[in-house]
């Protein structure tokens, strides 16, 4: 976990959005390897072990099926999440991490995978989160995103809710095209395997507000 990130990081518990008190073990080259991260708020502690942290609490964990690493398919990525600068973090879903370490050498922004296969590691520049539930990032936190829902027949409405809570207004969302669009967002494109979409300014200012103020809250 790359330690500029765990800003952007938030208990799933179901209480008010609380950031992470973090402590770190094993350090190397700014990510953390071993360590704990807390909750002030609920007083849960969730495991950082070989840089991936793990917020599944016991649950069963979602693994993303494995696929052949593409440099195509990162290109599309890049493309398709707008990742020109090396502004925020992107964050990839599921089979999506499969392309990370190929994306990584295209793009400056760091990336957040969530949920990746098994065979994909932490690296300089790729943070791993293992958690069944809603994704543990604060609103608005990064640039772009793209879903990938592994299990196709579970109810996703939360994760779902909780990506596109987590991707900043104007940011990119990719999806399966299978998946309705979320009223969130509005369509830049579509083909017969995903959608891309931006998400509408934030409604409320407050969101914006929390954002650019992290940790005083
Ligand atoms: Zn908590």
């Amino acid at each position: 976990m790359f330690i500029e990130l765990v800003d952007a990081l938030r208990c799933p518990r179901p209480h008010e959005e609380s950031w992470l008190v973090v402590s770190a073990e094993r350090l190397v080259a700014r990510h953390i390897l071993e360590g704990t991260l807390g909750c002030p708020v609920c007083m849960a502690e969730y495991a950082i072990h070989d840089g991936v942290v793990d917020f599944s609490a016991g649950a069963r964990q979602l693994v993303a099926a494995s696929v052949p690493p593409s440099a195509e398919q990162a290109m599309r990525l890049a493309a398709f999440l707008g990742l020109d600068d090396a502004q925020g973090f992107a964050t990839l879903m599921g089979a999506w991490g499969a392309h990370a370490i190929e994306l990584r050498g295209m793009v400056d922004c760091p990336i957040m995978l969530i949920d990746p296969p098994a065979d994909v590691d932490a690296a300089p520049g790729l943070s791993i989160i293992r958690t069944a539930g809603p994704l543990p990032l604060a609103a608005g936190s990064t640039r772009g995103l793209a879903i990938d829902l592994p299990d196709l027949h579970g109810d996703h409405a939360e994760r779902v809710a909780s990506a596109v809570r987590a991707t900043r207004a104007k940011g990119r969302v990719v999806g399966p095209a299978s998946l309705p669009i979320p009223a969130e967002l509005h369509e830049l494109a579509r083909d017969e395997q995903h959608w891309v979409a931006e998400r509408e300014a934030a409604r409320s200012p407050l969101v914006t507000l929390k954002r650019r103020d992290q940790g005083s809250d």
